[in-house]
């Protein structure tokens, strides 16, 4: 993510991931991340202290002050890479000017902290460990390494969005990958093609049968003809439109002619 970016969708936050650059020094099966799913990341360059950014809005939990660690909550549930909706929990470390608190709100792409190398690290990085839900259970696991309860991989949870993958692998995914109806924000469309010369209209309140017509379009002439659908009519055989010349009517829908689209005309306008 980039700073200051925001993905709300269907009124839930997407996960963003929280670095510009992404650059894996360790991975998962690294030798300080034994049975987590911790990775470690640095920026474009090496030894500097790149910022990160809230992947959704959360709550600072608990602080580790001799790591620069931090562990964070979402404030409300947000939409993992997945496709899932839960809270998200995670840790963040290393950051040698670490100064949040315990309550401390941070609002989506706001910075979060800065990569560091406070505490045990090699390399200026940032530690970062996600969890799925609100358990904050810290523990120690069998390898001796302290993990969350419901540990989770970092492509499963955050939208790699504005991200640009240095190093590391993984099975990268981005908010279109996840596609999410928002009513009240789609429009749909019928288009009508520019290959049919007749496109019948009728009154809304009649049967469309074409002795009850009221007149013809005619998407040839324009070069196909584009109208923004009021409501589905008849179960979804017709369309309420608006037209220039007859005003709102009905048309039929069901036809290889007529395309539907949601927020994206084909064609110029019959009307609005
Ligand atoms: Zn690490």
């Amino acid at each position: 993510m980039l700073k200051g970016e925001k993905s709300t969708r269907g009124g839930i936050e997407d996960l963003l991931c929280p670095f510009t650059d992404m650059y894996i020094t360790q991975g998962t099966e690294g030798s300080s991340h034994k049975g987590t799913k911790a990775i470690d990341v640095r920026g474009r360059e090496r030894g500097v202290r790149y910022p990160y950014y809230a992947p959704c809005t959360v709550k600072c939990i608990k602080t580790y002050p001799n790591n620069g660690q931090v562990m964070w909550q979402s404030v409300n549930k947000v939409r993992f890479s997945d496709g899932s909706i839960d809270y998200v929990t995670f840790m963040t470390a290393h950051d040698n000017t670490m100064d949040s608190y315990p309550g401390q709100i941070v609002s989506q792409g706001s910075q979060l902290g800065n990569m560091g190398n406070k505490g045990y690290a090699t390399g200026v990085h940032c530690h970062i460990e996600v969890s799925k839900g609100n358990d904050t259970t810290w523990k120690i696991n069998s390898y001796g390494t302290y993990c969350f309860n419901n540990q989770i991989d970092f492509d499963n949870a955050f939208f790699m969005d504005n991200t640009t993958i240095l190093n590391g692998k993984g099975n990268w995914k981005y908010t279109y990958d996840i596609i999410v109806e928002d009513k009240k924000d789609s429009k749909n469309y019928a288009n009508l093609s520019p290959n049919v010369s007749s496109w019948r209209v009728y009154d809304l309140h009649v049967k469309p049968i074409k002795r009850n017509a009221k007149g013809k379009l005619n998407p040839k002439k324009f070069g196909g003809l584009t109208y923004y659908i009021y409501s589905y009519m008849d179960e979804g055989t017709t369309a309420e439109i608006q037209t220039a010349n007859f005003g709102r009517v009905k048309i039929y829908i069901v036809n290889e002619n007529c395309k539907i689209t949601i927020n994206n005309p084909l064609y110029q306008y019959g009307d609005y």
